[in-house]
């Protein structure tokens, strides 16, 4: 920054002292405190492809097109408790044709591939629910490409089912619908679909574009119709992989084994892992000592979509960090060292996310477009009232965008989902569970709450207009 300015170290150093922040000179400045000196030397600031500073790059290098591949859908399947979502998974995974021959799967590691009798594969992440799904989002992992949405015909569209919902959609994931428990005395998937359709979701015969397919997880009827959507959905998203290349991808699950030192679940998004590749992950690293797949059967190469167990890493990284494979040993030990510094630096401090303060400032800078928002309310019509409201104040230069709403309090979820889609959380007359509150407090998520709506609408109006005093 003295640099880029022309001035002295020492120059920031006391400019940074005047302002309160006590700083080294092998300190790193935040992006914040970066704009503020700045502004005392009179210079504008503009950050160029700005990233989270401790993420993995992962190195963009064009791939040759002769090199891309088509590679198999990652699923995740998501939906209300109870509706089968734990059934399906263990139906596809027992019915598998190739595990079939070889025993079945026998290990549960946080993922699994099955390979259907035309040979092509779909991979499971085996954690069933949006939970996992969003606080890896919330991480920055984007690993699904498909959300299945479990709906059980002799219940109805739940709040559940309705999260998962926005949270695909925020995600922009594609969705199935599997209508489940067909079997079942007082199953209408009729019912069902027309209650999507009063949430503006019409599926296929409804004459929408939605996949839907009426199954019974437990009986093992129609899975393979609902396998062969997936792989429909698969092709019009026409997903590809350089498999050439060394492997990168998302840690599913991470821990310490007592015999064994740290194991992970990763998945090779892209590239081929190999046994002895060194990999790093978030401030870990390691040499692949040896890789296991979902049958507890050793592997040498990990194509990508493929899941994989792994044993090597120093450490266990947390789920939906993302890791890359390194040529060169010293290279990934002072990458993954670089990157424990800058943690312990930044005190694990999360990337800054939108606040009502923020919104001035970063339509000033001319590249905000739209404001995501989550409303939790009381009652239904305050929580519909309000979100029609805040869409209203849309302008031709900011959208108010409802990722979500519902009636309930503000949970952990609600967090996870606005730190994967930089959101403000709007509680109409509820507040946020402890646990919310410190995801929130540690995600930087903002928390506004109100108890009458012309407050609300007002505030975030005046924000939108830039006319917020900064609070400091
Ligand atoms: P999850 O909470 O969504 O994972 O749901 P589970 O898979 O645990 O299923 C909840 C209950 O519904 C269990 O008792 C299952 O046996 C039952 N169930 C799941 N799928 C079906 C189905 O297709 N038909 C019937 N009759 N029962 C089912």
């Amino acid at each position: 920054l003295a640099g880029l300015m022309e001035v002295s170290f020492a120059d920031i150093i006391s400019k940074c002292m005047n302002l309160g922040i006590m700083v080294s000179i092998n300190q790193r400045l935040e992006a914040d405190v970066i704009e503020l000196v700045a502004s005392e030397f009179d210079y504008e600031v503009e950050f160029i492809g700005v990233d989270d500073a401790a993420e993995l790059e992962v190195d963009e290098e064009e791939d040759d097109p002769a090199n891309l591949k088509p590679r198999a859908p990652i699923v995740t399947i998501m939906g209300h408790v109870d509706h089968g979502k734990t059934s399906l998974l263990d139906y596809i995974r027992n019915t598998n044709v190739i595990a079939g021959e070889a025993g079945g799967i026998t290990q549960h590691i946080g993922a699994y591939e099955v390979t259907l009798p035309s040979g092509r594969a779909i991979t499971f992440l085996d954690t069933p629910g949006h939970e996992a799904f969003t606080a890896m989002r919330a991480r920055g992992a984007k690993v699904t490409d498909i959300a299945v949405i479990v709906v059980a015909a002799d219940d109805a569209v739940m709040p559940q089912t309705k999260e998962a919902i926005s949270h695909a959609q925020a995600a922009n994931v594609p969705m199935i619908f599997a209508i489940n428990k067909v079997d079942k005395d007082g199953a209408d998937p009729e019912r069902i679909k027309q209650q999507l359709a009063s949430m503006n979701i019409l599926v296929e015969s409804w004459g929408g574009k939605y996949q839907s397919q009426e199954i019974s997880a437990k009986k093992g009827m129609n899975i393979d119709l609902l396998l062969e959507k997936i792989l429909l959905e698969t092709d019009i998203l026409e997903l590809t992989a350089n498999a050439e290349k060394q492997a990168s991808g998302t840690i599913i699950e991470a821990s310490l084994d007592k015999g064994r030192g740290y194991v992970a679940t990763i998945l090779v998004q892209n590239g081929t892992l190999r046994q002895g590749d060194m990999i790093v992950s978030g401030q870990f690293f390691g040499k692949v000592k040896a890789m296991y797949n979902e049958r507890n059967q050793r592997i040498d190469i990990a194509p990508p979509s493929t899941p994989v167990l792994i044993l090597g890493l120093n450490g266990a990284p947390q789920a939906g960090e993302t890791f890359k494979v390194f040529a060169d040993e010293s290279d990934a030990r002072e990458n993954a060292y670089k990157r424990g510094q800058i943690l312990r630096e930044q005190g694990m401090r999360a990337k800054k996310h939108i606040t009502l303060d923020e919104i001035g400032r970063r339509l000033a800078l001319g590249n905000f477009k739209e404001l995501n928002v989550i409303i939790k309310g009381d009652v239904d019509g305050s929580v519909e009232a309000l979100s029609d409201s805040l869409q209203k104040l849309s302008t031709e230069e900011i959208v108010v965008k409802v990722i979500h709403k519902a009636v309930g309090a503000i949970t952990e979820n609600d967090v996870n989902l606005a730190a994967g889609s930089d959101a403000i959380i709007i509680g109409f007359n509820v507040r946020p569970s402890m646990q919310a509150a410190r995801l929130a407090e540690n995600e930087s998520i903002e928390i506004k709450m109100y108890s009458i709506i012309y407050n609300a609408i007002e505030e975030i109006k005046s924000a939108m207009e830039g006319m917020l005093e900064p609070t400091v």
